[in-house]
């Protein structure tokens, strides 16, 4: 890989066996700042030779290290530590994750850091409480037995993670591994690896033993290393639905234990009697926050005729409203998009909604001349078979759709591959449980969008994956429960 050192770039390495080292192979990447295009960070390009360095230390903690003795409540001490340094260094992490993902503060500093800590006090509470269970049966053969269960960390985990909110999803996977006992090599995000592979590194400061924690920076190659890698156990990966699908094909003869979070295309569904001051809001923050790059992000819009033009006039206004531009400056409400190819790509899906028939009602405004920048866009009078209406396009893209009947509104919402969330607006306490009962998702919001908490599963079903992340269920995915009898 050619690489050119850029003056103050910060340089992200590898977290191998407690030593930060650069790529075996010496080779380095860069990482560009979305919101200016500029050369943010050079990043290690690690190698499958990195990747077997790192499964290697994993397993040597996890087969007999300090680790596979450690009392939980000492690894729950150790976790504590690890929320309170991420506490102490907040704001250090605001500005980084806001300048690598081009997102804009209030995000971070609202969302990504204090749940970050949060979760990782919600799953250090429970490396103490890894508890079996005493099983009363018949007996064996005439004879009596008594059973019981204990609860063991599956081995070696691989947590490889998407760019839209790097470091907390990176939580989401390192809090209940690390609570279940398991030890772990992350694969970041090429495209925002900074916040996550820095948080490793106060995880060395916190105390954790050399190997338990590693980090292996680089392209897919690396992902593909681990997944493939005969030492790792367990993968968890958050990202698309096609490398989802890989990854799979890969892990399912191996038979490892795979918990996919995938894509989504989520409806979020404005009844009639929905109060649309309070509405309108949520769905604009469901559709736009992150410039739309969220498995959540609720793109599908679906709203009783009644309310139709009324809602997407008010939703077009919303976004035209919203002030796009530089992260860091606190009047800003939306950011830049990920990369260039990216934006380019999410550009591409306007400009072929556009041809193919779609209107727009919002989204032509000017963006800032430098930086990955895309409007807030919303679509209306739009076929749900259309292209814009069922494809992912992870950006700050919308379509509003009309529908007659509660039962139209149910099947519109259900006729997608994805399954991840559905978000319903309406007044009636009736409808709102009966609809979300009818819904193919893995989570469903009323009158708000998606509230996310380390005590709440988090995931779905067809494409968007399977598995959870997040709360007690989240914890036995890293956990086998071994049977053991004495037969008396
Ligand atoms: P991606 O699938 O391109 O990459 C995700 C990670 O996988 C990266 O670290 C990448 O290097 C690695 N990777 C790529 N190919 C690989 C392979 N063959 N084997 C192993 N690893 C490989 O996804 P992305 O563009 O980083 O993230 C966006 C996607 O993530 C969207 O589809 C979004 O919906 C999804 N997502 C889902 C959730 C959820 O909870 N369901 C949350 C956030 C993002």
């Amino acid at each position: 890989m050619s690489h050119q050192e850029v003056p103050n770039a910060l340089r992200t390495l590898n977290l191998i066996d407690g030593q930060w080292r650069e790529a075996s192979g010496g080779a380095w990447f860069d990482k560009y700042e979305p919101a200016n295009g500029r050369v943010m960070a050079h990043i290690a390009a690690g190698t499958a030779a990195d990747v077997d360095a790192a499964v290697a230390a994993a397993r040597r903690q996890f087969d007999g290290g300090e680790w596979s003795t450690m009392p939980g409540a000492e690894r729950g001490r150790l976790m504590h530590r690890l929320a309170d340094l991420l506490e102490a260094n907040a704001d250090e992490f605001v500005t980084l994750l806001a300048r690598e993902g081009g997102r804009v503060v209030m995000e971070p500093r609202m969302m990504d850091i204090p749940m970050a800590i949060d979760t990782l006090r919600y799953f250090a509470g429970w490396a103490d409480k890894l508890e079996g269970r005493q099983i009363p049966t018949a007996g064996f053969m005439g004879q009596p037995t008594f059973n019981y269960t204990v609860r063991e960390a599956i081995g070696v985990a691989a947590l490889i993670v998407p760019w839209n909110n790097p470091m907390l999803i990176g939580v989401w996977k390192l809090a209940p591994a690390l609570a279940a006992g398991c030890t772990v090599v992350i694969k970041p995000s090429e495209d925002a690896p900074i916040g996550l592979t820095r948080l490793a590194g106060l995880a060395t400061e916190a105390g954790f033993p050399a190997g338990v924690i590693n980090v292996v920076n680089g392209q897919a190659e690396v992902g593909q290393a681990l997944v493939s890698h005969p030492g790792v156990n367990k993968i968890s990966f958050t990202g698309s639905t096609p490398v989802g699908r890989a990854i799979a094909a890969v892990a399912g003869p191996q038979f490892k234990h795979l918990t996919l979070e995938l894509g989504g295309k989520a409806p979020q569904i404005i009844f009639e009697d929905a109060l649309l001051e309070r509405a309108i809001g949520g769905v604009a923050m469901g559709l736009f926050a992150n410039q739309g790059q969220t498995c959540a992000a609720g793109t599908r819009v679906l709203v009783h005729r009644s309310r139709y033009e009324e809602v997407l006039h008010a939703l077009a206004g919303a976004a035209r409203s919203l002030n796009v531009g530089d992260p860091l400056d606190g009047h800003t409400q939306m950011g830049a998009l990920i990369n260039a190819r990216h934006a380019d790509r999410v550009k591409g899906m306007i400009h072929a909604a556009r041809e193919a028939g779609a209107r727009m009602f919002a989204g032509d405004e000017a963006v800032p001349a430098e930086g990955y920048f895309v409007r807030p866009t919303v679509f209306g009078h739009v076929s749900p078979d259309a292209v814009i209406a069922r494809e992912e396009i992870f950006g700050p893209v919308g379509v509003v759709m009309p529908f007659d009947t509660v039962d139209e509104a149910v099947a519109l919402a259900n006729d997608t591959q994805y399954g991840l969330s559905a978000t319903l607006w309406t007044n009636s306490v009736g409808q709102a449980h009966s609809v979300a009962a009818r819904l193919r998702v893995g989570a469903v919001a009323i009158n708000g969008w998606s509230p996310l908490d380390a005590r709440l599963p988090w995931g779905g079903g067809k494409d968007s994956g399977m598995g959870r992340d997040l709360s007690r269920v989240a914890l036995d995915a890293y956990l086998e429960e071994k049977v053991v009898s004495l037969v008396m």
